[in-house]
């Protein structure tokens, strides 16, 4: 199979030529032309995965279509927007048809339910890795940044960080999870559900949003340097609820619920004026929320633990070149 009729068959072929989708121009060309919609900005966001350092590298090819799109939607989620559009570069050791075929059915099932289209690309032979691009649209000026949270405002969580890393620590044969709980953690690492819709949910009542890659803490850290300030979380709501399902020591719980990575749960502020309208109008189809603590003044973040000690806290998220 040569680099185009792969291209034909497993991506181009399966494109949706959504109506209304603002394609002009999609697979084929030297470049894509897309239209956003008038009153609209583009929100672009690329992340890469690579075999051996963001999955193990059996990871099942559907699981890694998925993800691949996944962690990109989760970014356009995390700034109330919408996704649109996608690009793929594809980095492959070998045209593996089985694999591919495989690859791009969980791509484009996830790609299917949230309307993106898959307008370019690029396909290479070399170690396996996947580069995608998400182009996402939202209302002019409506997007919401890393940098707008305030001393008073609360801090949320979306779901059950924490779940994410203990399904790779189960992976890993580091822990041994119930049987009970094991494909649901498992599936949290290789099928994480962006928030999309609590996220566009969400636009119109918080702060500040990012959502959580590297891990809680430093995720949250990330938020509190983009808008000056520090925050006081108190974890105990999440890590009471993973204690009881694992029967793991809370030590090691509070560590996966503040520095395990890979949840693409949606962490964010509120002000105080918009809290109660958020709790009350809180749609019951979407994840549950979390409230974990306060933004204040100063520099960092401390932890109210399970005695009711405080203490700072120091991060030690996932950071590539950190040696
Ligand atoms: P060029 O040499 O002009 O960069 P290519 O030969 O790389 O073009 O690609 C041909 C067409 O196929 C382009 O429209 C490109 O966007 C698309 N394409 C290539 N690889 C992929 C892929 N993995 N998924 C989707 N589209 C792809
Ligand atoms: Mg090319």
């Amino acid at each position: 199979m040569d680099e185009f009729s792969l291209i034909r068959q497993f991506f181009s072929a399966r494109q949706n030529r959504l109506e209304d989708n603002g394609v002009t121009l999609g697979i084929g060309d030297d470049a894509a032309i897309i239209n956003p919609d008038p009153g609209e900005q583009l929100l672009i966001t690329t992340d890469t995965l690579i075999s051996g350092v963001h999955f193990p590298a059996q990871t099942s090819a559907r699981a890694v279509g998925h993800k691949a799109l996944a962690v990109n939607l989760s970014d356009i989620a995390a700034m109330g927007g919408r996704p649109r559009w996608l690009t793929l570069a594809l980095s492959l050791p070998s045209a593996d048809a089985t694999w591919l075929k495989m690859f791009s059915d969980g791509l484009f099932a996830l790609a299917d339910q949230y309307a993106v289209e898959l307008v370019g690309g690029d396909t290479t032979k070399g170690p396996l890795s996947i580069t995608i691009t998400v182009i996402g649209s939202i209302a002019t000026d409506e997007a919401i940044k890393r940098s707008g949270a305030q001393p008073g405002d609360a801090i949320f969580v979306t779901g059950q960080p924490g779940m994410a890393a203990l399904g790779l620590a189960d992976i890993q044969g580091k822990i041994k999870l119930p049987d009970t709980e094991q494909a649901v953690y498992r599936s949290k690492l290789e099928y994480p559900h962006p928030r999309l819709s609590e996220g566009q949910y969400l636009q119109s009542f918080v702060s500040s949003m990012i959502d959580i890659s590297d891990g809680l803490a430093a995720d949250l850290e990330h938020i509190l340097v983009a808008s000056g300030c520090a925050a006081i979380v108190n974890p105990e709501i999440l890590t009471r609820g993973l204690a009881r399902a694992t029967d793991l020591p809370t030590t090691f719980i509070e560590n996966a619920v503040l520095h395990g990575g890979d949840d693409y749960e949606l962490l964010f502020t509120v002000p105080d004026q918009q809290l109660a309208t958020l709790k009350q109008t809180w749609p019951e189809e979407l994840a549950p929320l979390c409230e974990i603590g306060r933004i204040t003044k100063g520099t960092g973040i401390r932890v109210q633990n399970h005695n009711g000690n405080v203490s700072k806290l120091t991060i030690h998220g996932y950071n590539h070149f950190n040696e």
